[in-house]
């Protein structure tokens, strides 16, 4: 075919895995990459509407606008949702350089090593913890410094709170007299204890996956980076991939790939772009028109993400939090520390601390993750609106989630037009052991509010309050009141047999020329945040592809 454009590699998508993927693989000058991003561009901008927007991913945060800002975010909504007593959920997703990196919430969590050699057990050779490890380490510029664990010289930069805050450090004590152990750092060996979050933010700055890999390269003359484009269908040749078709700026146009295309949409579009391509379950693409060219029901499918809840607690009076400080003179003397120093509270995280336990001592690590903020919001607005409003009244909020669900939902396609958004049911909550989970989950919030350390700042119990005391009506508020924590894996799950979409090289089953690289191959969720275990497949990813650039060269 004869595209508008040739490359060696299209890629499709801009977020954290795209920007690794266009930087590794055009760091020999000579390989041409072509970067399609239905985004825009997140650096600063003549047009004063981006240029905020723009701000805000850049200013850590600015995460509370980008959450619901449509310049930079896709914004889908998922099915009403059975297990959430039929509440739809808004699933924010990165529209932007840099992908979901540019709005995610600046948590550096790697999971557990279990988690890998579990995926090398489920039949993914190559990607136990051994396997990963230098993926995660080449990615990471640790501001502490390199140890056995960590690495320096990354381009991903991991630094840590440039500030304390008196709630946030009694709620590590209480954490410790409640049994979880105080850590320095929970991306080690062991991950059980609590800390303060790292973060992936540098000099007060977003670090986005655009900032740390995309904007340096991006005056390469090898690569080509197309903003405002749509990737629309894989284009095929018998059963090749040999290019990508697209719409930019009301225009439809196509792509040549000389050597593969790379999805990288993330865990909602690369199933998608799958299914509109023709590669998905038969019955589904025939009602929607799409012609059939693999018939494989499983893309789109095993969609897993973790489901956060919140325990809410009303602080004593005179007790600052970030409620107050978010307010007047106040936030006002915030915004100038930022100006001056990039430090305070608009250079922090959408969570300050991080605990990880069992949700039964058996257990042979933690099931349980705490995002812990010292403010409160308004609960209904978070969880069904994605909006970030801080009460008047000072309070702490404990979020916890289920680490590895067993809930399983789907992404399918609902019209071939690649505009309508897919269909997405998450299926929070579904199963058995995650019903419990969530319910141990709340409980442990309120063990850890009756330690000594921290009773003594808190007035009383908000959420779900004292009158929810059996498990069943703790299950009940978990549905209620409940979101998505935005780290949807596994619609394209790498492995084996019928069930995987991608083989272990992450090229598409039933197909050639077409790999998947994003979140959407995790064959299980992770033990925590998904941006640097998504960069780290992208790493690998990369080093899969350039052995065999060099093999095809010699050939
Ligand atoms: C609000 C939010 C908070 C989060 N907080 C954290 C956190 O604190 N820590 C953490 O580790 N993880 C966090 N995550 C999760 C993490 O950011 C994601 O798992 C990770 O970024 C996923 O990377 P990806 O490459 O799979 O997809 P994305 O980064 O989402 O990238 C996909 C890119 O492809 C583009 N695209 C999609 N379809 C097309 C198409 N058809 N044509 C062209 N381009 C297309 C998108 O616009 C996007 O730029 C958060 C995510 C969100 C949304």
């Amino acid at each position: 075919m004869n595209g508008d454009i040739e490359a060696d590699y299209i890629i499709v998508g801009a977020g954290s895995a795209g920007c690794v993927l266009a930087n590794r693989l055009t760091a020999d000058g000579k390989t041409r990459v072509l970067l399609l991003e239905a985004g825009g561009d997140d650096r600063p901008t003549h047009n004063l509407g981006q240029f905020m927007s723009n701000l805000m991913i850049h200013t850590p945060v600015g995460y509370s606008q980008t959450l619901k800002d449509p310049k930079v975010n896709w914004l889908y909504t998922t099915q009403p949702d059975p297990g959430t007593g039929g509440r739809p959920h808004v699933w924010p997703r990165g529209k932007v350089l840099g992908g979901s990196s540019s709005i995610n919430g600046l948590l550096y969590i790697r999971g557990q090593h279990a988690d890998y050699d579990g995926w090398r057990q489920l039949g993914c050779d190559g990607w136990g913890w051994d396997d990963v490890k230098p993926y995660f380490l080449r990615a990471e510029n640790q501001e502490r410094g390199a140890d056995a664990e960590h690495a320096q010289g990354g381009p991903l930069n991991v630094s840590d709170v440039t500030e304390t805050h008196e709630v946030s450090n009694a709620v590590i004590d209480a954490c410790e007299q409640a049994g979880i152990p105080r850590k320095a750092d929970l991306n080690g060996e062991d991950q059980e204890g609590v800390s303060w979050y790292q973060l992936t933010v540098k000099n007060g700055q977003r670090c986005s996956a655009a900032v740390a890999y995309l904007h340096g390269v991006m005056g390469r003359a090898n690569l080509r980076v197309e903003t405002n484009a749509l990737a629309s269908r894989v284009i095929f040749e018998g059963k090749r991939a040999v290019g990508v078709a697209f719409t930019q700026n009301g225009a439809t146009r196509t792509a040549t790939a000389k050597a593969e295309v790379i999805l990288a949409g993330g865990a909602v579009n690369s199933p998608q772009l799958l299914q509109l391509s023709g590669i998905g379950g038969g019955e589904l693409l025939r009602d929607h028109g799409v012609a059939v060219l693999v018939d494989r029901p499983s893309v789109g499918e095993n969609l897993q993400d973790h489901y956060m809840m919140g325990a809410r607690f009303r602080l004593k009076p005179g007790v600052i939090s970030i409620n107050e400080m978010s307010k007047g003179a106040r936030m006002v003397g915030e915004v100038v520390k930022y100006v001056f120093q990039r430090k305070g509270l608009l250079s922090l995280s959408a969570a300050h601390i991080a605990a990880f336990c069992k949700s039964r001592p058996d257990l042979a690590g933690p099931d349980l993750q705490f995002h812990i903020l010292p403010a409160t919001m308004d609960l209904e607005k978070m969880f069904n609106e994605q909006k970030m409003q801080m009460e008047d009244l000072p309070g702490l909020t404990m979020a916890p989630c289920q680490l590895r669900p067993e809930s399983r939902g789907h992404i399918r396609i609902k019209s071939a037009d690649p505009t309508v958004y897919p269909s997405i049911l998450a299926n929070y909550l579904a199963d058995p052991l995650d019903q419990e989970v969530a319910v141990a989950g709340l409980r442990w919030c309120r063990t850890i509010a009756a330690q000594p350390a921290l009773a003594r700042y808190i007035d009383h119990e908000m959420n779900p309050g004292p009158d929810l005391a059996t498990d069943e009506a703790l299950l009940e508020y978990a549905r209620m009141s409940g979101s998505t924590l935005y780290h949807p894996v596994g619609t394209c799950q790498m492995g084996a047999g019928p069930a995987a979409v991608v083989d272990t090289q992450l090229r598409v089953i039933g197909v050639e020329g077409l790999r998947v690289i994003d979140a959407s191959v995790m064959p299980r969720l992770v033990s925590g945040n998904t941006n640097a275990p998504t960069i780290m497949i992208a790493e690998k990813a990369a080093d899969m592809i350039l052995g065999k650039v060099a093999a095809s060269l010699a050939a």
